[in-house]
């Protein structure tokens, strides 16, 4: 009788911890519908060829830079600098 009683027991605690691991793992398998926050690609970042700017030496992505001829820029105020030292 004493092992029935402890059977019931272990029955129990077990009901009680797959009860608990439910409400546990519950809301992860909704936060799925949740949206994640969108980060930037880092091979897409890496993608993007760098260069130098001609007064500066600063290294800036190749959309940003301003190009006077074969020189690169990182800035309208230095493309125009490199102007007036020609
Ligand atoms: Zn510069």
């Amino acid at each position: 009788m004493k092992l029935l009683m402890w059977l019931v027991l272990v029955v129990l605690v077990v009901f009680a911890v797959r009860k608990k691991g439910q409400k546990i793992s519950f809301p992860t398998a909704q936060g799925g519908a949740e949206p994640a926050p969108p980060r930037p690609d880092p091979v897409q970042i890496e993608a993007e060829a760098m260069v130098c700017c001609d007064i500066c030496q600063m290294y800036i992505p190749s959309s940003e830079a301003i190009r006077k001829g074969q020189k690169t820029y990182c800035c309208i105020a230095h493309a125009e600098q490199a102007v007036q030292a020609d």
